[in-house]
């Protein structure tokens, strides 16, 4: 597909029905592997649930899994109807007292999803671009890389700084990529607020499910 074809196809499947499926406590309850999968993944606060509604254009839908109580589940929405992939919101991540941790429960959930789940075919790996990576992202990129699942850093916010700062923490990220295995190359830079870099992230989703 060329990219203008992948880009037309982006903005077609992202405006058309997606809809909340489920949320999956722990592997019992994921739903079927009929299609393929890509996973958000991010620091509580990151701005995930902000990003997931700013990539459908709909306002309500991350919030619709929210909900107390259900922060360690996997959610799972069906875009396109016939379906044609599932985005699949992980919980955040780094909230505890001790933030350098990873929560043993969040750990014990997203590896065994990361493991098992051929269907995942890329993370959307969220990255604050204020903060740039933490000890507790560098974590969750190494158990990306073991698993072997294909991932993008995403730098949310970016409104929030200024361009030289956005520019140097691009760079340094970037090259701290270039040391994990299974990151992409392509680092992108997004703010759901300006509606910037929604439109590559869309086409790097198609790209990935293609
Ligand atoms: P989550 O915990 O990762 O789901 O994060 P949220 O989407 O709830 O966002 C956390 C906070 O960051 C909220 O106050 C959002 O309004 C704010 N936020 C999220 N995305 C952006 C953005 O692109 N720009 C700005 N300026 N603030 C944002």
């Amino acid at each position: 597909m060329s990219d203008e074809d992948l880009d037309l196809r982006a903005r077609k499947v992202f405006s058309g029905p997606i809809d909340f499926l489920k949320s999956a406590p722990g592997l019992r309850h994921l739903p079927g592997p009929t299609v393929p999968e890509i996973a958000l993944a991010g620091r509580s606060n990151v701005g995930k649930s902000s990003l997931l509604n700013a990539l459908t254009n709909r306002n309500g839908l991350a919030r619709t899994s929210n909900t107390p109580g259900r922060t360690q589940e996997l959610n799972f929405f069906d875009v396109g109807r016939p379906l044609i992939f599932r985005l699949v919101d992980m919980p955040g991540y780094g909230f505890a007292k001790a933030p350098k941790d990873l929560a043993r429960k969040w750990r014990l959930l997203v590896n065994d999803y990361l493991r098992g789940r051929a269907v995942l075919k890329r993370t959307l790996l969220l990255v604050d671009s204020r903060h740039g990576l933490k000890d507790v992202d560098r974590e969750v990129m190494k158990m990306l890389d073991e698993a072997a699942v294909s991932y993008h850093l995403v730098l949310t916010k970016s409104d929030k700084i200024k361009p030289t700062e956005l520019d140097a923490v691009l760079e340094r990220t970037r090259e701290e990529a270039r040391t994990h295995a299974a990151a992409h190359p392509l680092i992108l830079t997004t703010s759901s607020h300006a509606g910037q870099g929604m439109q590559e992230l869309r086409a790097a989703v198609l790209e990935a499910i293609a």
